[in-house]
């Protein structure tokens, strides 16, 4: 039988535990192409009870990772829950700060081989980035960044050598556009964003696939877990800053309150591992796409600018009158037009999030693809 064995970073909560869970659960299927026993080194038994009644052989072995295995409480639980069969799922320490830790893990993994590795561990930092303290942002960069870099290199050249195998790496909104106050978060998922371009194109030569899956607010700890606590040291931003920054917090959690489940973002992974030949990015909303368009089109970076500026601070500027916020940068640029109007912006949902009169004049309040015509 060939097995397809997972590896999977931070599932202590949050997405990489309901993946874990997802994908130890469905012990019926397995990922053809991908690994698989015929790639197996010396050894590799399957890790169940094969004496207990209740064994049935599962087709995927996960190795769920946390960096601290005190955490593995709520992952076991879903396991249970989920009925998991025994010897789909396994728990491993691994740090992803730390190398020896990523090297002691692999050694863990008894197959010899892992055919799937989801680099999924991630940290968060918000807030004005003058009140972040240097540690906390050396700790997302190590953690988001030179973690994943880590994973890589410790799992790719075996699977570079077996021709075989899949990465893909928990990404997000914020590594396609750049977002007020997540601007060391952002950094961090743009960073993925081109180690893995850079990898996909080189890596099918190796029979090895990578996809980044973009996700946008998913309902997870993640936002409890920020590194700093949420706004960091906000004492240390200017007062018009700490003014900016508590009006954008609440309509961020606004929009978090309208966050996915992350069973829903556990499918897109699936989905990519169902793909024989997978993409390099996988969307699990398109809410965010005509932004991502927008940027594209415009390299400039201004249209892409005036409208997140817009998004962000706009009825900020509507409660306290047109002084009260600087005009949105780029509107030089964008009043030259009559209209700002986002490629994809025929259905009314897009035009009326994210498209405006460029004038602002009052009673403009038309969708701009009605404007237009
Ligand atoms: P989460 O529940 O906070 O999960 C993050 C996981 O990463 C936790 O298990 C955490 O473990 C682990 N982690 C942190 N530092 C680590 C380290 N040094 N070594 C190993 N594991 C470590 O949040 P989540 O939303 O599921 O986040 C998972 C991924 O999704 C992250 O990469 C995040 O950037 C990305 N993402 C999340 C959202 C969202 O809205 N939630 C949106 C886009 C992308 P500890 O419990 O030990 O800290």
């Amino acid at each position: 039988m060939d097995r397809t064995i997972v590896l999977i970073t931070g599932c202590s909560s949050g997405i990489g535990l309901h993946l874990a869970v997802r994908l130890a659960s469905d012990g019926s299927q397995s990922f053809k192409g991908i690994g698989g026993d015929q790639h197996r080194g010396q050894g590799g038994a399957p890790t169940g009870k094969q004496g207990d009644e209740s064994f049935i052989p599962s087709q995927i072995l996960v190795y769920a990772t946390m960096r601290d295995l005190k955490a593995q409480g709520p992952l076991l639980e879903a396991a249970r829950a989920r009925g998991c069969p025994p010897g789909s799922l396994e728990t491993l320490e691994l740090d992803v700060r730390d190398s020896d830790s990523v090297a002691a893990a692999q050694g863990c993994v008894t197959e010899g081989r892992v055919d799937v590795l989801v680099c999924n561990a991630g940290r968060g930092l918000f807030g004005p980035l003058e009140a972040h303290e240097l540690d906390a942002v050396g700790a997302v960069l190590d953690v988001n960044v030179v973690g994943t870099v880590r994973m890589l290199q410790a799992f790719l050249p075996d699977m570079k050598r077996r021709h075989s195998g899949r990465v893909l790496v928990t990404a997000s909104v914020g590594g396609l556009m750049g977002l007020p106050f997540h601007e060391v978060y952002c950094a961090s998922k743009f960073a993925l964003e081109g180690l893995c371009e850079s990898l996909a194109i080189l890596l099918p030569l190796f029979g090895v696939h990578v996809s980044l899956i973009e996700c946008g607010p998913v309902h997870t700890a993640f936002y409890e877990k920020l590194e700093g606590g949420p706004g960091g040291a906000l004492e240390r931003a200017d007062a018009r800053t700490q003014c900016l920054f508590t009006h954008y917090q609440r309509s961020y959690e606004q929009a978090l309150s309208e966050a996915q489940d992350p069973e829903e973002v556990t499918e897109l992974f699936l989905t990519a591992l169902r793909a024989p030949r997978p993409a390099l990015r996988y969307f699990s909303t398109d809410r965010f796409l005509p932004l991502a368009r927008l940027r594209a089109e415009d390299p400039s970076g201004s249209s892409y600018v005036t409208a997140m500026h817009r998004k962000a601070f706009a009825d900020l500027q509507a409660q306290e009158g047109p002084e009260a916020g600087a005009s949105a940068p780029g509107d030089q640029d964008a009043t030259s037009s009559a209209l700002i109007c986002l490629p994809g912006c025929a259905s009314p949902r897009v035009a009326s999030e994210l498209c405006w009169p460029a004038s602002d004049k009052p009673g403009q309040d038309k969708p701009c693809y009605q404007q237009k015509s």
